[in-house]
């Protein structure tokens, strides 16, 4: 058994606090949304709340996967809710947000994988927030190519699909995934004509040479923007942090990153794919 290792200080985080956060905290709340900033139990809650930004999931809070790093619960989700977009669209345009990032839950057990409601998000998003740029970080749609078409149909701003972890370790962190699956999905999202954006989480064990690899392969299929960041152990029962890595080796990839031809990378410990989102789709043209 392997003993847990010590956090390092610069992954200490504000606590959530402020009005800005309290605000966030009611509009989802009242609207009956779920984010992944708390299903996920991101460590930067009191950051992104605090600036008035959160990340809605969408499609339920219940997955039929089980990847062995996320803190979002597994199970038969429940059935999929017609009136979620008009609620996510209502609380983006109450947020006021200038950029908003969506995630969702893998929907294996839904004949369209969810893609449907994905479409219809970005719809509601686009009618009453016209003027409101968007991501969304989709699933891999289990590989039915005609479920990601009704993304990229809705065209918007940066489609994220995270690769998560090296090809080695792919089995072990994201059980029901697979690592060329992921990539086939963000080279149809470039030949599609979509901006797009991979994550990798550092410290499950994977070495520099394989991080490297992972960022080559992402290059390979026209990745503009990259995020690394340093995984952390949501629960006991979740996989162990077997490293830390260290800000400095952050700033290292970022470097050759951007060497390699991502036009964004946001690299760092507390770095999530959604994490400093707003960033990148203004720098890009
Ligand atoms: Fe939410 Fe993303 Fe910010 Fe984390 S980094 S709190 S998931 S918006
Ligand atoms: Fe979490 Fe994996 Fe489900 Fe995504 S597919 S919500 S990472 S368990």
């Amino acid at each position: 058994k392997r003993t847990k290792i010590a956090k390092p200080k610069w992954l200490r985080v504000k606590l959530p606090t402020g009005e800005s956060y309290r605000n966030v905290r009611n509009i989802v709340d009242e609207h009956k949304l779920h984010t992944i900033c708390e299903s996920g139990s991101c460590p930067n809650m009191g950051e992104c709340w605090g600036e008035g930004t959160a990340t809605f999931m969408i499609l339920g809070n219940i997955c039929t996967r089980s990847c062995g790093f996320c803190a979002v619960v597994t199970g038969k989700p429940l059935e999929a809710d017609p009136f979620e977009p008009g609620r996510v669209a209502n609380s983006v345009k109450l947020m006021g947000v200038k950029h908003a990032v969506l995630t969702s839950v893998d929907r294996d057990d839904l004949k369209d994988g969810g893609s449907e409601i994905w479409a219809q998000t970005v719809r509601a998003i686009r009618h009453q927030s016209p003027g409101t740029t968007l991501e969304t970080l989709i699933p891999d749609f289990a590989g039915k190519w005609e479920n990601l078409q009704n993304i990229i149909d809705v065209a918007p701003e940066i489609v994220s699909h995270n690769l998560e972890t090296v090809r080695r370790l792919t089995k072990q962190v994201r059980i029901q995934a697979k690592y060329d699956r992921s990539l086939e999905v963000l080279f149809r999202l470039k030949k599609g004509g979509m901006r797009t954006k991979s994550g990798v989480m550092l410290g499950l064990g994977e070495t520099h040479e394989e991080v490297l690899e992972a960022m080559e392969d992402l290059r390979s299929v026209g990745v503009d923007i990259l995020t690394l960041g340093q995984y952390l152990q949501p629960t006991p029962k979740h996989l162990p942090v077997a490293e830390f890595i260290t800000p400095e080796r952050f700033a290292e990839y970022k470097e050759v990153g951007l060497k390699m031809g991502f036009r964004y990378v946001e690299s760092g410990p507390l770095v999530r794919s959604s994490y400093h989102a707003e960033k990148h789709i203004f720098d890009l043209d």
